[in-house]
C-alpha cells in the first residue's frame, strides 16, 4: 500500500514501555499512573452498569455529564471573565483527548490549509493534521526555556492558516502558559479568523505559583476555540479513554458531524459514573497538592544526581538535561538508561519532526512513592 503517513512508526511511548517491561525497568517513560483510581469512581461506574445503563447514549454524550462539565468550567473560569458553555450545544464527550483532537482537526482543516504546531509537541498532532490533508507549520518553542515565542507565532500566520494548536500545561516540557502569554495569543489572533485547538488535558496539575489559565477565560480566544480535556489524567483512569471538548455552538456542530461518523458516541456507564463522581469537586481540587508532593520528592532525589533539573510547573512530567551524565544522544541515552540502569524515560527528540536533540529527557512522576524511590535509588548511581 502507498502509506498515508510515511514518517510514522510505532509511538515512542509503546516502544519505551515495551523495552521497560522486557528489561524489568522502572517505567517513568509513558505518562500514566501506576496506582489505582478512587474506588468510589469505580463504584459509580459499576453502579451505572448494574442499573442497566448499558445501551447507546446520545451521540454527544449523556446530558448529566455534559452538564457537570459545563458547571465545572463555569465555577473554575467564570469568575475570570470566562465564557459560559451550553451543555446541550457546546460540550461533547469523546473517546479521550486523542479522539477530541483528531476530530476537531478533521472537522475544520481542509486540504492545503496550514495548521501551526509549537514544537516540541504531543506526538499525535502532526499525523492528525496530515490525515486531514493539512500542511503542518512547525514553530519552535524557545530552546532552553521551551516557552512560546510570540514573534515567531505571529510571523507564521498568513491567509492560509486555518488553526493553531496549543497545549498548557505542556507535554513534554512541563511549562505552563502565563496569563500574559494567553493575552498575547489573543492579541495576535484578534485580526485573523484562525481557529484555536487548546489541549488542556493537564489542567488540574499545576503547581503554585503557576496557575492554569484556560482558554475559556479569554473571550477572544474562546470564541474560536476547541478546548480539550481528559478524565484519564484528572481521575487516574488513562485506560478509560474518556475526554471532552468545549466549543462555541457553530464549531461544536461541525465537530459533531465528524464525531457521529467516526465513533458516534462513547461508552455509557463510564459517562454516568464520571457524572456522579464530578458532583464532588474535591478530587480535582486536591490534585495539585497530591502531585506537587510527588514532584518535590522526585526533584529532591534527582537533585543529588548530575542531571540538571528543568522547572516542572505543571503536568506530571519532569525534564532533565543529561549533558553532565552522558555523551549519548537523547534516544540512545533513554535506551541505555532503561537497559543498564533500569529506569525508562522519554527523549524530547521524539516530540520534534526533525528529531532535534537538546540533551533533555522526560520522566513521569505519576507513580507510587515506592516506585519513585526505587527509580531514584537506581538513578543515584549516575
Ligand atoms: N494530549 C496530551 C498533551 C497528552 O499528554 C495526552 C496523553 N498522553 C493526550 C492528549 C491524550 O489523552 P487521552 O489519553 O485522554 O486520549
Ligand atoms: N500521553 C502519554 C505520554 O505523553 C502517553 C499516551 C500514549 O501512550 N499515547 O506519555
Amino acid at each position: 500500500v502507498q502509506t498515508k503517513l510515511p514518517a510514522v512508526g510505532t509511538t515512542i511511548f509503546t516502544v519505551m514501555s515495551g523495552l521497560a517491561a522486557a528489561r524489568g525497568a522502572v517505567n517513568l517513560g509513558q505518562g500514566f499512573p501506576d496506582f489505582d483510581c478512587d474506588p468510589r469512581l469505580v463504584h459509580a461506574v459499576t453502579d451505572a452498569m448494574t442499573r442497566g445503563l448499558n445501551q447507546y447514549p446520545p451521540m454527544p454524550g449523556v446530558p448529566v455529564l455534559r452538564e457537570a462539565v459545563a458547571a465545572k468550567i463555569r465555577t473554575l473560569h467564570g469568575p475570570h471573565n470566562g465564557r459560559d458553555y451550553d451543555a446541550a450545544s457546546e460540550i461533547t464527550v469523546t473517546a479521550g483527548a486523542t479522539q477530541a483532537i483528531i476530530t476537531a482537526i478533521l472537522a475544520v482543516v481542509h486540504p492545503g490549509d496550514e495548521v501551526i504546531v509549537l514544537e516540541p509537541c504531543y506526538d499525535s498532532y502532526v499525523p492528525n493534521i496530515e490525515l486531514a490533508g493539512g500542511t503542518v507549520v512547525r514553530v519552535p518553542l524557545t530552546p532552553g526555556t521551551l516557552r512560546p515565542d510570540f514573534d515567531k507565532i505571529a510571523a507564521a500566520i498568513n491567509t492560509k492558516t486555518r488553526a493553531i494548536l496549543i497545549n498548557s500545561p505542556h507535554n513534554p516540557s512541563a511549562t505552563v502558559w502565563t496569563r500574559d502569554d494567553m493575552l498575547k495569543l489573543q492579541e495576535i489572533l484578534a485580526p485573523t479568523d484562525v481557529l484555536l485547538i487548546s489541549d488542556e488535558v493537564y489542567e488540574h496539575m499545576v503547581y503554585a505559583p503557576a496557575e492554569h489559565h484556560s482558554v475559556a477565560r479569554f473571550p477572544g480566544l474562546a470564541a474560536r476555540a476547541f478546548i480539550i480535556s481528559s478524565f484519564g489524567k484528572t481521575y487516574h483512569v488513562t485506560g478509560w479513554k474518556v475526554g471532552t471538548v468545549a466549543a462555541p455552538a457553530p464549531l461544536t456542530a461541525e465537530f459533531r458531524k465528524v464525531h457521529q461518523f467516526t465513533v458516534f458516541t462513547v461508552n455509557t456507564p463510564v459517562q454516568y459514573g464520571l457524572a456522579a463522581y464530578m458532583a464532588d469537586p474535591k478530587p480535582y481540587l486536591e490534585l495539585p497538592a497530591f502531585y506537587q508532593r510527588k514532584r518535590d520528592l522526585f526533584r529532591e532525589g534527582l537533585a543529588r544526581t548530575r542531571f540538571k533539573l528543568l522547572p516542572s510547573e505543571g503536568s506530571y512530567f519532569q525534564c532533565v538535561d543529561i549533558s553532565a551524565v552522558s555523551d549519548l544522544n537523547e534516544a540512545e541515552f533513554c535506551k541505555w538508561l532503561t537497559t543498564e540502569i533500569g529506569v525508562a524515560a522519554i527523549p524530547l527528540s521524539a516530540f520534534y519532526g526533525n528529531g532535534f536533540d537538546q540533551r533533555v529527557v522526560r520522566f513521569c512522576f505519576a507513580k507510587k512513592d515506592e516506585t519513585l524511590n526505587l527509580a531514584l535509588e537506581r538513578l543515584a548511581k549516575l
